[in-house]
């Protein structure tokens, strides 16, 4: 995907200076474009939106539409404006911004004004990835974020100067050399004077040098130490100065504000992460659209994987700013600032005010209200980093679909709206024993009556998705179907509640959401009272308000009604008349209700009731006094009828808003109903199991299944993985040093050739973990699973291309995150360390980090090398042991049975893979001699295999 970035604002100087004599239109034209310089100006001319200049040939060339001028030789092209919906998501997505400017008066209203007025336009929208409402271009199972990201550069503020004048020996100095700028350098201690940091007492020291003696080798200095204070001190006034480049010294623990928000959900979050952590959280929200203060872009654009993300947007610093993202969120709430809000940082403040003004810049009068911002904690939510997310395929493959991913196993959720709530589910998988427990015994409930989840199910199904459709109401952006739907909403609700709440047995977490479920009746009794369930068409009138409901209403549909009888009264009164048979009314939007009688039959009408109107190919159309005035009554009738139909939509519209939190609460709730239901149904088809989750580390799993691959394959090999010390020769727990918390935890060295399932194995036990901690049953026999707080990965093997990093670099880059985060509760899973590099030098590598795992980590481990030489040294430590995939040798074939057994091999059977591989049986033949001549030089040493 291209990303069209600030490639936008360039209606070239000379393009201007050469069209001095602009016309009023164009002079309009610019003074709209010059305040959406980003963006691509639509700009609408009658049934047309006009596109000019450079925008017209990016527009030609990327939807291959024809590039024309106008007769004064600007560059154009257009869309017409009922086919907007094809085009608009296309540029979207090639991650252009569109401002939409349309006429709000029409040619004849400006005329009013003047002879040469031009029409009056605005752009009424700017469409952005990241602020999309409209359906058709939305992902129903997907949210669709904006993100606004905030931090300042660190301050540090000045406690005291000392100046003291110092000579300085330059013989106590190594070696030195001066610079212009009378600065030197120490090249022993390599320190460069006149501004050197010395972080470990917090103080800088800055030697101004004022004279320097080569020749009595002195220098005279004056010392101007700096103690600084050690608290830290963020600037929320942004400046100039303040601009951070990639070359700057960044401090990555650095606090990093994120806010992001759904504008078509109303969902709208905050948190912290460090610096160091900012890429993989990116990636775990997944934005559409980030928006970076100015003084930031260039940094962010730098270590922002602009791959995954669509748009990058920068805004003005003066957007983050605190006086103006407190008048922003007081506005948008109607809060008083202090109180009310929230409990957020500056920072956090800063990014959402400004995802706040940059939404009702892109939304102008019709910006969402959002729901009050939720505070994440990251400590709450199992971290995982980017390339484990990734590898693990959790929501997107690699191919970015969600085929084949662990969503796309459990996804069986019966509404849009619990979609993506399964999806942020297995995005943020929980770390507290207590609501996965929670969530768990949800799921069990439903597993033990499942004919109350079939019938819950089914109803769900009907469900449509109330979350969007409360925004497009509360945006104004809503038709009657949206109203009449969130109408028929509660007799379902109610439908779900009788089923469900009958029940004496129901587990607290259920109960608990029948509450939620019952808010807004109030809503649903107006709603009811007003609206029929469906629009009904009856005698030629379309109604959606029930009868009785408002009596005037009543009166103007029978006289419309009565009106419309007449037309067919006057058909039959006018074939009598003029003796024609077939003689029609019709109507259309130009000459409203004509009679239509056919050529032939026209030539002999004589009749002065009728008047000609048209005639056409084969009739002629004809009005009369009678058809006129029928016709201004039924006008009449039908704009009446019109305007108090939308004066009592406005009033039940109004109510939606006011009732949007509580709808808020009941989408939610419904959604954990569907959840839950949604998920004792797919363990009751894969035949999972409920994980024991505790808070110690404990880690067995018997009868471990991919929940992915055995999807796809016809028979799987279920697999025990048990990372904690067990009794010798025995699978059992040792629960009494369990009960203290002393639980150690095993490394499992992992050895087996390519395709024997390694990769598997260890994929499946991550991703046990996750669906365990978000609350789901597991694909094993048996899973036990102290909460692990981080998962970490080394799987991947592609070449990061695209950000230039050899594969080598990226499997080192992710290692190396390992080994900086990973802590005793964490769960680590590598595949193949090393391999990247020479033999020696991978080995070497890939020793040393297993040891600093084992002794420093002391994480739940699965360390998968085809390093046989490794098997050696794990005599030395005491919690690693040695497993091996099983493979099957007849005669010259192998037979894999991805049968995890423990042992290990010291084979690779490379050769034999590389046979299956289709590899020419001359070169297959060659290969087999050079190994044995290499082998010959080796012990052979035999494969250890006891039953696990
Ligand atoms: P390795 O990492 O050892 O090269 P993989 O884990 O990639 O091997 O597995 C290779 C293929 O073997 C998988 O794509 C899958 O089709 C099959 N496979 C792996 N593990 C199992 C299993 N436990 N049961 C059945 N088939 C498996």
């Amino acid at each position: 995907m291209s990303r069209k970035k600030n490639n936008l604002n360039n209606i070239k100087n000379s393009d201007h200076e050469a069209k001095a004599n602009l016309t009023p239109m164009m002079e309009q034209y610019f003074s709209i474009k010059n305040n959406y310089p980003d963006t691509l100006l639509l700009y609408r001319m009658g049934d047309f939106y006009e596109i000019f200049y450079e925008d017209a040939k990016l527009v030609s060339k990327d939807l291959s539409i024809v590039l024309t001028s106008r007769g004064d030789g600007i560059p154009m092209c257009g869309i017409p404006y009922h086919a907007i919906d094809n085009y608009l998501p296309k540029l979207v997505k090639l991650g252009y911004k569109v401002a939409i400017c349309e006429q709000l008066e029409t040619p004849n209203e400006a005329k009013k004004r003047g002879y040469k007025s031009v029409v009056r336009r605005e752009v009424v929208r700017v469409v952005t990835p990241g602020t999309i409402i409209d359906e058709y271009m939305l992902d129903n199972s997907s949210n669709s974020y904006l993100a606004s990201i905030f931090f300042v550069k660190k301050r540090t503020k000045i406690k005291s100067h000392d100046n003291i004048n110092e000579n300085l020996d330059i013989n106590s100095i190594n070696k030195f050399s001066v610079d212009n700028n009378q600065s030197f350098n120490d090249s022993k201690t390599n320190i460069s004077y006149n501004y050197f940091e010395n972080p470990d007492n917090n103080n800088y020291d800055k030697i101004d040098i004022n004279q320097i003696d080569i020749d009595k080798k002195i220098i005279n200095y004056t010392n101007n130490s700096i103690k600084l204070d050690n608290t830290e001190k963020f600037e929320n006034n942004i400046e100039d100065n303040n601009i951070i480049n990639k070359n700057d010294n960044i401090d990555y623990s650095t606090k990093v504000a994120i806010a992001w928000a759904d504008i078509s959900t109303g969902e709208f979050i905050i948190n912290t992460v460090e610096l160091s952590h900012l890429h993989d959280e990116l990636y775990r929200i997944m934005p559409q659209e980030i928006i970076v203060p100015d003084s930031l872009s260039s940094f962010l654009e730098d270590i922002i994987d602009l791959n995954s993300i669509k748009a990058i947007t920068r805004r003005p610093n003066q957007m983050f700013c605190f006086d103006r993202v407190r008048t922003n969120i007081t506005k948008h709430y109607g809060v008083s600032f202090t109180d009310g809000f929230g409990d957020f940082t500056e920072n956090e403040l800063s990014a959402a005010g400004a995802l706040l003004e940059y939404i009702s810049y892109t939304q102008k009068d019709l910006a969402p209200l959002l729901k009050k911002p939720s505070k994440l904690r990251s400590k709450d939510y199992l971290q995982i980093d980017k390339a484990t997310r990734k590898g693990l395929e959790l929501c997107y493959s690699i191919n970015g679909e969600h085929k084949n991913t662990l969503f796309n196993v459990l996804n069986y959720a019966n509404t849009a709206f619990s979609r993506r709530l399964l999806k942020n589910n297995i995005i943020f998988p929980l770390t507290n024993v207590e609501v996965i427990n929670d969530r768990l015994d949800n799921v069990e409930w439903f597993i033990k009556n499942p004919s109350i989840r079939k019938d819950i199910m089914n109803i769900m199904s009907s469900l449509p998705d109330i979350e969007r459709i409360v925004m497009r109401i509360t945006t104004r952006r809503c038709n009657i179907n949206d109203l009449l739907a969130i109408r028929n909403i509660f007799s379902k609700i109610f439908s779900i509640c009788e089923i469900l709440y009958g029940n004496d047995d129901l587990v607290n977490g259920l109960l608990c959401l029948k509450d939620q479920l019952g808010g807004a009746e109030q809503l649903r009794y107006e709603l009811e009272q007003t609206f029929r369930e469906n629009i009904i068409e009856q005698d030629g009138i379309q109604s959606f308000i029930r009868p009785d409901y408002n009596i005037q209403l009543d009166k103007l549909y029978e006289q419309k009604k009565q009106e419309i009888k007449k037309i067919s009264e006057l058909v039959e009164k006018y074939r009598i008349i003029t003796k024609i048979d077939n003689l029609k009314i019709q109507y259309n939007n130009i000459i409203g209700y004509y009679i239509d009688i056919s050529l032939k039959n026209a030539k002999n009408l004589n009749n002065p009731l009728f008047h000609h109107k048209q005639s056409l190919v084969n009739s002629a159309r004809y009005k009369t006094e009678e058809l006129q005035k029928i016709e201004q009554n039924l006008l009449f009738y039908t704009e009446s009828i019109q305007n108090l139909e939308i004066e009592i939509m406005n009033k039940l519209i109004r109510m939606v808003v006011e009732y949007s939190d509580s709808l808020g609460i009941i989408t939610f709730a419904l959604a954990k109903i569907d959840i839950a239901c949604t998920l004792a149904h797919v363990a009751d088809i894969y035949g999972y199991t409920r994980p024991k989750v505790t808070n110690n580390t404990i880690f067995s799993i018997h009868g471990g299944r991919h929940p992915i691959v055995e999807r796809n394959v016809d028979n799987f090999t279920s697999n025990d993985c048990n990372l904690n010390i067990t009794h010798q020769n025995s699978n059992e727990i040792n629960f009494d040093l369990l009960k203290n918390d002393k639980y150690e935890n095993k490394v499992i060295l992992l050895t087996g050739p390519n395709m024997a399932g390694k990769s598997t194995f260890l994929r499946q036990n991550a991703l046990i973990v996750i669906m365990a901690q978000m609350g789901s049953y597991v694909p094993a026999t048996n899973a036990q699973i102290g909460i692990v707080d981080a998962i970490f990965s080394r799987i991947g093997s592609a070449d990061d291309i695209a950000s230039g990093q050899s594969t080598f670099m990226v499997e080192m880059l992710e290692t190396a995150n390992i080994l900086n985060n990973a802590t005793d509760k964490s769960l680590l899973i590598l595949d193949e360390v090393g391999r990247g590099t020479s033999t020696y030098d991978g080995l070497a590598i890939a020793h040393s980090i297993l040891h600093d795992i084992h002794e420093r980590i002391k994480g739940r481990t699965i360390f998968a090398t085809h390093y046989h030489e490794l098997n050696e040294i794990v005599n030395e430590m005491n919690r690693c042991e040695c497993y091996h995939l099983e493979i099957i040798e007849r005669g010259e074939r192998i037979f894999f049975t991805h049968k995890v057994k423990l042992g290990y091999v010291d084979r690779s059977y490379g050769i034999h893979v590389a046979a299956l591989a289709g590899i020419p049986h001359q070169v297959i033949e060659m290969a087999k001699l050079k190994l044995d001549m290499l082998l010959a030089v080796k012990k052979q040493v035999k494969i250890i295999s006891k039953s696990y």
